[in-house]
């Protein structure tokens, strides 16, 4: 009886009692995913919605194509570390803002996991591998020893 009453109870309703608790999403959240012109280089973008709940802008100009895709799994990465952090969207896009290890290690998991998707999709392991080790290196710093798309596929 009491798991029926609790059923009852709207998702929203436990979400505004229970500011920054995103742990009592299910694993089966899916996150708003929104169309909009993203600067040049950005094929998207996971931002915090007021509610502390993630939401996914894919970049309109790209609309449909592999790389797209994509783009959207990588972000589908980020939305699944968001919501197992606790405090939920906004404490953890505050961590990734001050803390660079954090932000290197969240993301060469989102990269890894996009990585393996593009070779899912006939793209060449080489090429994806070298894409992920610039980038690390490029854009956060990071040297990467272990090439995570033979490791873990499903981890
Ligand atoms: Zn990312």
């Amino acid at each position: 009886m009491r798991l029926l009453s609790l059923a009852k109870v709207s998702l929203a309703t436990v979400l505004a009692a229970c500011s920054g608790c995103t742990h009592v999403l299910p694993a089966a959240y899916q996150p708003a995913i929104i169309r909009d012109a993203l600067p040049p280089g950005r094929g998207a973008v996971t931002v915090c919605a007021e509610n502390n709940v993630p939401y996914v802008v894919v970049d309109s100009a790209t609309m449909g194509q592999l790389d797209d895709e994509g783009a959207r799994v990588h972000e589908m990465v980020h939305v699944r570390q968001i919501l197992a952090y606790r405090g939920g969207c906004w404490p953890f896009l505050y961590r990734y803002r001050v803390d660079s290890a954090f932000k290197a290690k969240v993301e060469l998991e989102a990269y890894c996991v996009w990585g393996r998707w593009m070779i899912e999709h006939n793209r060449v392991p080489a090429e994806i591998w070298s894409h992920i080790t610039a980038t690390m290196l490029t854009q956060y710093g990071t040297v990467v020893r272990n090439n995570c798309l033979y490791e873990d596929w499903n981890p």
